[in-house]
């Protein structure tokens, strides 16, 4: 881990039911988190007031997905506003699921963490290659959507190798910490010194209670952002106080 503080963050993505995310909030509800790490829960748009309503203030809310602009007529869409209005903190964009299974690209992306950002709401940015992008050496094209960042102080890179989501395969510790110095380095070229060194990345790709204080340990490893590990209440407990 750097400099900055450690933030883990869990995605639920289309998971749950009313009693298992009653439950799960129960067990967070009485686990033991370390002060010094900002832990952040994703859960299905349907159940954030739920969760907002029964989950521990320690722990912030995020959505896992923002319309592009402001609300209206879209339909099936939910706004920033809606998402601030019941309480979210912060936005999970450019997953890769949204990206290969829903076709989001680049520059759509670009413009909802634009506009996420400018209401003020935190976004968590996800970057990561194929397989064949990492073999043809492409690992840091996503980045590009960056052009359309306003402003970098409430902005989260999360580095989530494709190859590496839901698989069990998790990256090692090494080829983790490669790629968040690469993308500290692209923010230094392409953005400033200052972003670079304050901006935290963090990783995701079957983290888990197992493996999570040995990717912690690198210097570039600011914290982690959990999807299966997330569902279980102590096991992410475990993976937010791996730091220490
Ligand atoms: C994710 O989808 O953000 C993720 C990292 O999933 P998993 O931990 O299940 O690989």
């Amino acid at each position: 881990a750097g400099t900055g503080k450690f933030f883990v963050g869990g995605n639920w993505k289309c998971n749950g039911t009313k009693d298992s995310i009653t439950k799960l909030v129960s067990d967070l509800n009485s686990s033991k988190l370390e002060p010094d790490v900002d832990v952040v829960v994703a859960p299905p748009f349907v159940y954030l007031d739920l969760v907002k309503n029964s989950l521990t203030d320690r722990i912030e809310l995020s959505s896992q997905n923002s319309w592009v602009g402001k609300g209206g007529a879209f339909t099936g869409e939910i706004s920033v506003e809606q998402l601030k209005d019941i309480g979210a903190k912060w936005v999970i964009l450019g997953h890769s699921e949204r990206r290969h299974i829903i076709g989001e690209e680049n520059e759509f992306i670009g413009k909802k963490a634009a506009y996420a950002l400018s209401e003020g709401l935190g976004v968590i940015a996800c970057i990561g290659e194929l397989l064949e992008e990492r073999e043809a050496g492409k690992t840091f094209d996503p980045l590009s959507f960056a052009d359309a960042v306003p402003s970098w102080d409430n902005i989260v890179i999360a580095y989530e190798p494709v190859w590496a989501i839901g698989t069990g395969k998790v990256a090692t510790p090494q080829q983790a910490q490669e790629v968040h110095v690469a993308v500290r380095d692209w923010l230094k070229n392409n953005v400033s010194a200052e972003v670079a060194s304050k901006t935290r990345i963090i990783y995701g790709g079957s983290v888990n209670g197992g493996n999570s204080t040995e990717l912690a340990k690198q210097e570039d490893i600011d914290g982690f952002l959990v999807g299966g590990a997330s569902l279980k209440g102590p096991e992410f407990a475990t993976i937010v106080n791996s730091v220490t």
